[in-house]
């Protein structure tokens, strides 16, 4: 018997018989088999009727999957998904940013991101980090030595520690900085290569990126209708407006993150 990678004799009386565990590993195919084909429908939970607001929900009938209202007398009709996928993908390509307007971006929004930190802030607390730890390591010596009391050993490395402790502060949020960095980068990504992403991605991934660009996504009479996200409609605004400003909040939109 086997536990935790360790072999035990067969002396120690197994926990489970082996029919309790057939019976468990049945139960536990079964969940995931129920599982599976819950997830095979993309579009669930993110469907909303245009006539009555409710959700739309998907059923497989022979070899498709229909999205329909079951909401009594709504005159809303069901969707094929494989129609509303091809939908999806134009709607997607039609709010993406094109590839030079990107270049044009990514310039600006760089610009803007600096700004704020520029790399010579950058080194220079680096440098005052440097400078305070290395006093900090000094002041033992001088204790040591005799040059300097007990009482005022304590107050030059209380006041030593605490502008370590503030710079060190100012050097997180500039790491901060880089992260947002790389969420800029995530965000133009995203932004010009919308339909791409979707087509190629997993049922997971597709899912995800239709809840991070869009707000809502409603059918009526087999059309649908996509609310884009307003972290999105902003990069479109600028991209066509070079002289907007980004909003603050405008990385806060965690954009990858939301599943
Ligand atoms: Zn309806």
């Amino acid at each position: 018997m086997i536990v935790r990678g360790t072999l035990y004799d067969a002396a120690h009386k197994p926990l489970i018989s082996a029919a309790q565990f057939q019976r468990v590993a049945q139960i536990k195919t079964q969940r995931n088999f129920k599982k599976d084909t819950k997830h095979r429908m993309l579009f669930r939970g993110l469907l909303t009727c245009a006539d009555c607001s409710t959700t739309m929900t998907g059923e497989r009938q022979r070899k498709h999957i229909y999205y329909r209202c079951h909401t009594s007398g709504c005159p809303n009709l069901c969707i094929r998904e494989d129609r509303l996928n091809e939908q999806i993908e134009r709607g997607l390509k039609r709010i993406q940013i094109t590839a030079n307007d990107t270049v044009e971006l990514r310039k600006r929004l760089h610009s803007w991101l600096h700004a704020a930190t520029p790399d010579e802030l950058t080194s220079s607390v680096k440098l005052r980090i440097a400078d305070a730890t290395a006093r900090l390591d000094r002041l033992t010596d001088l204790l040591v030595d005799g040059t300097i009391d007990k009482a005022s050993y304590e107050l030059r490395k209380k006041n030593t520690e605490f502008e370590l402790a503030q710079l060190k502060e100012q050097e997180r949020q500039m790491s901060d900085q880089k992260r947002s960095e790389a969420d800029l980068e995530s965000l133009l990504k995203m932004s010009q290569d919308l339909q791409g992403m979707f087509s190629s991605g997993s049922r997971k991934e597709r899912r995800t990126l239709l809840k991070n660009c869009s707000t809502a996504i409603s059918v009526r009479q087999g059309k649908v209708h996509i609310k884009t996200a307003d972290w999105l409609k902003e990069v479109v605004t600028l991209s066509k407006r070079p002289n907007r400003t980004p909003s603050d909040g405008l990385l806060e939109h965690s954009i990858l993150n939301r599943s």
